[in-house]
């Protein structure tokens, strides 16, 4: 998967208590990216609370007047209590929404919340992080790359841990269920499992990565903020090492600005201020109402990606202009730009770097915890 990893999260993470360890399992949202989830079909031998027996394969739930209904072998099953719990017992299940469909192990919490189906699969730590580091890379990423993946996507679930489930999306980190379990990916995760990266104060720190930063990182603080930090040590590093990801050159769309702001609810008319590497940090707008307003760079770039698509503009480094028909969009790079640079992380284990090096590479001020 090629992912522009865009962590909404971070003042949410710089709250998150100092204490973090990595959860023997994981609670996981799926189908997040599915707005009005109305079935749920699950195929494979499972078991469900309410009947207590192994079932040979397809089951569908859904809602009927407010109830969760569950339908098996035209058998319909009313879950008065509102909530019921399905294991697979022959090996992962495939789930579906009637669109996209995966394979998960573990078991699922299926509820409804806010008039939807809700599911949840509850999973060990080791395979949710081996499914993380197969979904957030790809095929021929080599292993001391995906050791690197591995260290940071524990870091990002001890840092959440307690805090309620996570999505399968990149807005925290992709998890894509068990058919993205390479073998590599495997092999890393066995090798580094248990060790994350801590801060200077020996906590764990809060990461971000991201596919392509075409030239450099920018500093997660300043970037998610819009604001420059005095007086903060930056973390910002050249990267060169991206030069062969497909999203490394600039890349140009033009758009009608009619629909621009019918889209944005706003005109993007001017960069007020930018970082080292260009990624915008405040940005002048025009909106609806004719007035202007100052947003920051990030919201701007989000905003972009939701409503005129995330191949609009792939990279968080972009800059644009407008003619009066036409706004011309130019970005580079794929993803936020902050944290480590998956491209980058590739080439340097091509060059035999290992995993510790790639980290303290991106994450000069952070140490990784010794093998166990
Ligand atoms: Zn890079």
């Amino acid at each position: 998967m090629f992912l522009l990893v865009f962590t909404l999260s971070f003042a949410l993470s710089l709250a998150l208590p100092a204490a973090h360890a990595l959860p023997a399992e994981v609670h996981v949202s799926l189908f997040q990216a599915n707005n009005n989830l109305s079935k749920l079909i699950i195929d494979g031998p499972h078991s469900t609370d309410s009947s207590g027996t192994s079932s040979g394969g397809h089951c569908e739930f859904f809602i009927d007047k407010n109830a969760l209904v569950s339908k098996e072998r035209q058998a319909v099953v009313r879950h008065f209590s509102g909530r019921c719990v399905v294991r697979g017992t022959g090996g992962p299940l495939l789930l579906s929404d009637g669109n996209k469909q995966r394979r998960y192990r573990g078991r699922f919490v299926i509820t409804i919340e806010r008039g939807r189906l809700h599911v949840v699969n509850v999973v060990d730590s080791k395979s949710y992080i081996t499914s993380v580091v197969g979904s957030e890379s790809l095929p021929d990423f080599p292993l001391e790359a995906l050791k690197a993946q591995a260290v940071l996507a524990s870091s990002v679930l001890a840092r959440h841990s307690g805090s309620g489930a996570l999505g399968d999306t990149t807005e925290i980190q992709a998890y894509l269920g068990s058919e993205y379990e390479r073998p590599l990916a495997k092999q890393a995760t066995d090798a580094v499992f248990g060790q994350e990266l801590k801060n200077k104060n020996g906590f764990t720190a809060a990461v971000y990565y991201h596919s392509t930063c075409a030239g450099g990182t920018s500093d997660a603080r300043q970037m998610f903020s819009g604001k420059a930090q005095k007086g903060v040590a930056v973390n910002q590093i050249k990267c060169d090492y991206c030069q062969a990801s497909p999203f490394f050159k600039t890349h140009s769309v033009t758009i009608p600005v009619a629909q621009v702001k019918a889209k944005l609810g706003f005109l993007p008319i001017a960069v007020e201020s930018e970082d080292w590497q260009k990624r915008p940090m405040q940005i002048k707008v025009l909106k609806a109402d004719g007035r202007s307003a100052q947003i920051s760079g990030y919201e701007v770039w989000l905003k972009i990606g939701q409503k005129l698509g995330w191949d609009t503009a792939p990279g968080m480094r972009y800059n644009f202009e407008n003619s009066k028909k036409n706004f011309i969009l130019h970005s580079s790079g794929a993803g936020h730009g902050s944290g480590l640079c998956q491209w980058g992380a590739a080439t340097m284990a091509r060059k035999e770097k290992n995993y510790r090096l790639i980290l303290k590479y991106y994450f000069p001020d952070c140490t990784c915890t010794a093998a166990q």
